[in-house]
């Protein structure tokens, strides 16, 4: 029937572009990532009455790192409403790497451009509800269960190795708290961040919060609206336009599809169920997560990218 039929496109579709992977490499700044094995590829897909269709390694572990900016944002536009977090953080794309220092001294007063890169991600860390660090990542821990089913653990080895490392985000931090922009310590920040950034997930847990998304804000499962339909378009429109780093652009013209990466190799995307063909296996949309470690150029999974481009293609996903 058409269900398995689908299953071995998508299986044929992974083992291809697994191959890609070898054109990219595993992300080298600690250990940890360095050492994942670079030819992995799954990815899970999960509609609106928990259908699951996954493939590859699609059962595999990785840490959040970047995807963590779009659950830390929506927590902050949850806890202080929309009008407070975009005081402290613009909605514009750079088109410079997610780790860039630059653009914070171009624009006085040095609001951080969007959520997606890490100068706006700190900000956004350090204003989560609590008033310690522990606190809001509390914070952040409960909105992410509240999305996935589960209380996440955080990988204490990938937490040490970016505490130990983070110096250009230590390096932005400061230069937030001297303009006013970060509202705890540096400290703080930069422990709520790379927490967030090091919780362990799998490409269905990702996948839940794509559907979310997808839903603008109702969790079909559930059956429970989590956070609103302004603040999920706001999300979906941040992670169009900055979510796949300074290959933004590229992805809105090839794949068409809302999307945030991390340097792990996830990939989260949100499929609205009125642009989802009828044809496809998910006429009511879904939320997709993928994980392909090798990641290129920009810091996305190389073989992920080209496994969801498929995908788009394929069951007619593209938003646009
Ligand atoms: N944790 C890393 C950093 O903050 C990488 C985040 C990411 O996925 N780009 O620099």
């Amino acid at each position: 029937d058409q269900d398995k039929r689908n299953q071995v496109y998508l299986d044929k579709w992974v083992e291809h572009y697994r191959t890609y992977a070898k054109e990219g490499q595993c992300a080298s700044y600690i250990p940890a990532l360095e050492k994942v094995n670079p030819s992995q590829l799954g990815v899970a897909m999960v509609g609106p009455d928990g259908t699951v269709l996954k493939s590859g390694e699609c059962e595999a572990t990785f840490t959040l790192q970047s995807i963590s900016k779009v659950i830390s944002f929506i927590a902050a536009c949850l806890d202080f409403g929309t009008p407070y977090v975009l005081d402290r953080v613009d909605v514009e794309p750079t088109g410079d790497a997610f780790n860039s220092i630059v653009r914070l001294e171009v624009h006085k007063p040095g609001r951080p451009f969007n959520p997606m890169i890490n100068a706006g991600a700190l900000t956004v860390a350090s204003l989560l509800g609590g008033r310690s660090s522990l606190e809001k990542i509390e914070s952040f821990l409960i909105f992410f269960e509240k999305m996935v089913g589960k209380r996440p653990s955080i990988n204490e080895e990938v937490f040490q190795s970016e505490w130990q490392t983070a110096h250009r985000n230590r390096a932005l931090a400061y230069y937030l708290k001297e303009t006013g922009f970060l509202e705890s310590t540096v400290e703080e920040a930069l422990e709520v961040y790379l927490k967030q950034c090091s919780i362990v997930v799998n490409t269905e847990d990702i996948a839940m919060i794509g559907l979310v998304l997808a839903y603008d804000g109702f969790h079909p499962i559930r059956r429970e609206q989590i956070f609103s339909k302004e603040v999920a378009r706001l999300t979906k429109a941040l992670m169009v336009t900055c979510g796949m780093y300074n290959a933004s652009g590229k992805f809105a013209a090839h794949i068409g599809l809302p999307a945030k990466s991390g340097v792990s190799g996830g990939i989260m995307a949100a499929v609205p169920a009125r642009v989802s063909s009828p044809d496809s296996p998910f006429p009511h949309g879904c939320g997709i997560g993928l994980f392909g470690p090798a990641i290129d150029e920009y810091g996305n999974s190389l073989a992920g990218s080209m496994l969801l481009k498929h995908i788009a293609r394929e069951w007619d996903f593209n938003i646009f």
